[in-house]
């Protein structure tokens, strides 16, 4: 079969170029490993971005959205010091996030394609991507039972996260993956609950980080900093919330709603940015491109600014032959997932202080409040952590 372009993977990034090539009249195909039920049941993200918001509402994939999202505008930190507030919305650019979860946006997306007539294939796994050097790039599927087939298209766009079959095409050399293990790993939790607070809550401990944040009316997300390593089973219901009240600091600050822990995973605080991120006709957007420690909660925004840019560039390159912007796509993308890392970066050191004990780690804990004690009174670091904070 062919098409001009090839999407593989129906994430934020996938199925947002899919819209967005499709509402400018450009023929596309996305293929997606997993069944639809899986994809649009997967919770991950919540936070939405500003700009994120933007790029949905001026395409019209934003019904869902604006009928069930929230704005969200303050985060609290706890510390041995104590608890302040940022109301986010009164600095820096006094932009929101919008709370939207991100199983249900990617299920918005994908009934917004396939009203447009979109060719979404779900359980077609992409085995191989091949002749990417060349301008008729080949990518084998295979379906779920087990009939496999060939595609040919102009372009292919990997939005396939990290372990897809776009990085696995790349040829040894092609890019420069740079990388960071932050040595840091949580134990994230969907909790059958009201959230316990307005803000999300970022609490540091000398047990280890814990987080709170609002996913809907009766789900919230928690998060426990855990040892590298830990089966997420092995921690009981009873524990966690102990760990929770303990780092939280329930007993000064409030209590906790608790309710049953729905969802359960260990995520390992882990970076990379390959550059440039495309090779021949393949070009790589999301997860595919980039991972980015959660910490800051901007991996989905920057899948959405990467397949903003590459739909305008691949609609004029399809439509006009012009492939100046397709040539850019690298260059325009990275120094903002760069500042989006370095931002990921500094939230993570704020929030882990070093697991050990001795010289070396007293340093580095009064480095960690002195960050804190300097968000917590100085209006310019404010300033600056709200823009970075919300923004891309
Ligand atoms: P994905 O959503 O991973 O989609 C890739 C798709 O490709 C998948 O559907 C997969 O099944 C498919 N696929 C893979 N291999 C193949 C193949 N060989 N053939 C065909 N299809 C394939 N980000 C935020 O912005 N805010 C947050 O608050 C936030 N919180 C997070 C919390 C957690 C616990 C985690 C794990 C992540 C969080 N993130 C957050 C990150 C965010 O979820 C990801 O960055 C985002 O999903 C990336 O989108 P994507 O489209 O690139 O990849």
């Amino acid at each position: 079969e062919d098409v001009p372009v090839l999407i593989i993977g129906a994430g934020p990034a996938g199925l947002v170029l899919g819209n967005l090539l499709l509402a400018a009249g450009v023929d596309c195909a996305i293929l997606e490993q997993r069944g639809r039920a899986h994809v649009e049941q997967r919770a991950r993200a919540g936070f939405l971005a500003a700009n994120t918001v933007r790029v949905l509402a001026e395409n019209g994939l934003d019904a869902g959205l604006s009928a069930r999202g929230k704005e969200h505008d303050t985060c609290a930190f706890r510390y041995p010091g104590g608890q302040f507030e940022l109301c986010y919305r009164k600095l820096g650019r006094a932009e929101v996030h919008t709370v939207y979860p991100q199983q249900h946006l990617v299920a918005d997306l994908v009934a917004e394609f396939l009203a447009r007539g979109g060719d979404l294939r779900f359980d077609t796994e992409v085995t191989a991507v091949t002749g990417l050097d060349g301008d008729r790039p080949e990518v084998a599927t295979r379906d779920a039972g087990g009939v496999t087939r060939r595609w040919t298209s102009r372009y292919v766009a990997g939005c396939d996260g990290r372990h897809g079959a776009s990085r696995r095409a790349l040829p040894p050399g092609a890019v420069r993956r740079h990388r960071r293990d932050h040595d840091v790993s949580w134990l994230a939790l969907l909790v059958q609950a009201p959230p316990s607070m307005e803000a999300v809550g970022y609490a540091v401990h000398e047990r280890g980080f814990a987080g709170h944040m609002a996913r809907t009316a009766e789900v919230t997300r928690y998060y426990l900093q855990c040892p590298r390593g830990t089966d997420p089973m092995s921690w009981s219901e009873d524990r966690i919330w102990a760990e929770l009240h303990q780092r939280m600091q329930a007993e000064t600050f409030g209590p906790l709603r608790e309710g049953p822990v729905l969802e359960r995973a260990v995520v390992q605080m882990e970076s990379d940015v390959l550059s440039p991120i495309q090779f021949g006709s393949l070009f790589l957007a999301g997860d595919a491109a980039g991972l980015i420690s959660p910490s800051a909660a901007k991996g989905a925004n920057l899948a959405v600014m990467e397949a903003e840019i590459l739909a305008r560039a691949l609609v004029l390159a399809v439509h006009t032959g012009d492939s100046a912007a397709l040539a850019r796509y690298s260059a325009d993308c990275l120094p903002r997932v760069w500042r989006a890392q370095e931002f990921s970066h500094w939230m993570i050191n704020l929030l882990h202080g070093p697991t050990g004990t001795g010289e070396e780690a007293d340093f580095l804990r009064g480095l960690q409040l002195a960050r804190l004690e300097s968000l917590r009174s100085s209006r310019s670091h404010q300033d600056h952590f709200a823009e970075n904070y919300v923004g891309i």
